[in-house]
């Protein structure tokens, strides 16, 4: 009861904040209040066989479907999402869109074959400077709402690599090629991964990662997704 009274007297003083839009949030919201939730742009790539992710994989490494959560605009609310939850401390945005992001896959039959979520590794060195990785917070929100496992170990990330934010596509394929190792792959025998990351640029991360995977295991059927497509 004190502790009721007392998170009601902190969130007077200090509101919580919207992500998207910086209003005040009301006591049933978090992180993004009801019009930001209400104004996400949502790509629905779920729903169609030949979304925008899937024309980026087809023919760089066999997979079964690909699709984003959000369309990455300037300006936006999801560049706010991913800008607090990359760079401003919030894993908690990554857990909230993952579990959203569940309940939407959850009515596409595509997603029925899920058995593991694998999120992309973050090289320990970027891990130790962030603190986490915001990848495996989405997985974590996507295994509630799915109710798959996650497997945090199945890959490793062995370079550290300097950000490719402003690296051309051939660039970016050059600079992760064996970036990963895959850990343990007979835990993952005949499975169906879900292979997830934050952002999707050139695809060059993800399809180095679904490689590596590949070549360890050569049973198992990649399935990617990620937060936001740029
Ligand atoms: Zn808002």
């Amino acid at each position: 009861m004190i502790q009721k009274y007392l998170n009601a007297i902190i969130h007077l003083f200090y509101p919580e904040l919207c992500m998207g839009c910086n209003q005040s949030l009301l006591d049933q919201e978090e992180i993004i209040c009801t019009s930001c939730l209400f104004h996400l742009p949502l790509t629905k790539f779920h729903l169609d066989a030949n979304n925008e992710a899937v024309q980026l994989f087809k023919g760089k490494v066999p997979f079964a479907f690909a699709c984003s959560m959000l369309y990455l605009k300037p300006d936006s609310i999801s560049e706010s999402l991913i800008y607090n939850l990359k760079y401003n401390n919030h894993p908690q945005v990554g857990l909230f869109l993952g579990r959203r992001y569940g309940e939407d896959l959850l009515s596409s039959p595509v997603f029925e074959d899920i058995d593991l979520i694998v999120p992309i590794p973050l090289h320990k060195k970027r891990r130790r400077k962030r603190g986490y990785n915001q990848s495996e917070y989405f997985a974590k929100g996507l295994s509630e709402s799915l109710l798959k496992p996650v497997n945090f170990s199945l890959l490793k990330r062995n370079k550290y690599q300097s950000s490719q934010t402003k690296m051309a596509s051939s660039d970016r394929y050059q600079n992760v090629k064996g970036a990963f190792s895959c850990i343990s792959p007979e835990k993952a025998k005949g499975k169906c991964i879900l292979l997830v990351d934050d952002v999707l640029t050139t695809g060059a991360t993800l399809s180095s990662a679904a490689e590596e995977i590949l070549q360890s295991i050569p049973d198992c059927k990649i399935y990617i997704a990620t937060m936001a497509i740029a």
